[in-house]
């Protein structure tokens, strides 16, 4: 693949849920994806502005966000987000890609963005299952969640370095892998541990059915909750590597995955040492 562009995905918040996002044990700062000179936030939670600053990948140069459903762990930045890509709102920039939740309520929630933000970009995307679009060179398209939201979706991303996958918040449903077949890389939103049902969610048996039938080059777990901080989530990706000898790990604050022939993981400690995954 060399040539091509690199990919690479910030983890800049790995919490989920009320209670982690409430008391911050894990950032809910969401995923910034970088190609070339496109960069696109996923999910701007509590923290994204903070997080992303820290970090040194400024809102001011987003091409592209996008909320997958209307609950506060996903869109509380999304505002100061869109001020931040319109040039302060001097210019009619960037793409803005929601659910009809978020965009305009729906079933009793939102719209958690206001009219007025909606209007300071260049291109507003209402996705629903299906709904398919770009930033620069990279091709969106929104895929079916079942969750608490009825609009919620997950996305495929085409990027250079092949497909990258995102559940998002759903729970297990028949048909749920078929969306993320052929992946270079599976962020799957495990929020609990082996052993524990959770409703409109993902846990470790079930992201273990999600990476058997769809058989992503590697898989990242992200979104954890409380019992999934307090089981280990290195643990729970160990066990899921080991059940399907697919690369897993379990993502941190601040970790960087490095998508280009290989994936190298860049902790945010400059004293971890980098991990390579060949896939
Ligand atoms: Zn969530
Ligand atoms: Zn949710």
């Amino acid at each position: 693949m060399t040539g091509l562009e690199d990919v690479t995905l910030d983890f800049l918040g790995t919490g989920g849920g009320r209670f982690v996002m409430t008391t911050q044990r894990r950032r809910t700062a969401g995923i910034r994806l970088t190609q070339g000179e496109t960069r696109v936030h996923i999910d701007p939670g509590p923290g994204a502005l903070v997080f992303s600053n820290w970090a040194g990948l400024s809102p001011q140069k987003l091409n592209g966000l996008i909320i997958t459903h209307c609950h506060p762990d996903h869109y509380t930045d999304a505002e100061v987000f869109i001020e931040a890509m319109t040039d302060g709102t001097r210019a009619k920039q960037g793409v803005l890609a929601a659910t009809k939740s978020v965009l305009r309520g729906a079933d009793g929630i939102g719209p958690s963005i206001s009219g007025y933000h909606q209007g300071l970009v260049r291109n507003l995307i209402e996705m629903y299952e299906g709904t398919s679009f770009s930033v620069g060179d990279l091709g969106i398209t929104a895929t079916e969640a079942k969750h608490s939201d009825p609009y919620s979706v997950g996305l495929r991303i085409s990027t250079s370095q092949g497909g990258i996958g995102y559940t998002s918040d759903t729970g297990y449903f028949s048909g749920v892998s078929d969306n993320y077949t052929d992946l270079r890389v599976l962020v799957l939103g495990t929020m609990w541990p082996r052993g524990n049902p959770i409703h409109i969610h993902l846990n470790t048996d079930e992201a273990l059915r999600i990476l058997e039938e769809s058989r992503p080059k590697a898989c990242i777990l992200t979104h954890f909750g409380m019992r999934m901080l307090n089981a280990g989530p290195e643990k729970e990706a160990r066990f899921l590597q080991e059940e399907t000898g697919i690369p897993v790990v379990a993502a941190i604050d601040g970790m960087k995955a490095h998508i280009s022939d290989e994936i190298t993981l860049l902790s945010p400690r400059k004293s971890d040492p980098p991990i390579t995954i060949d896939a």
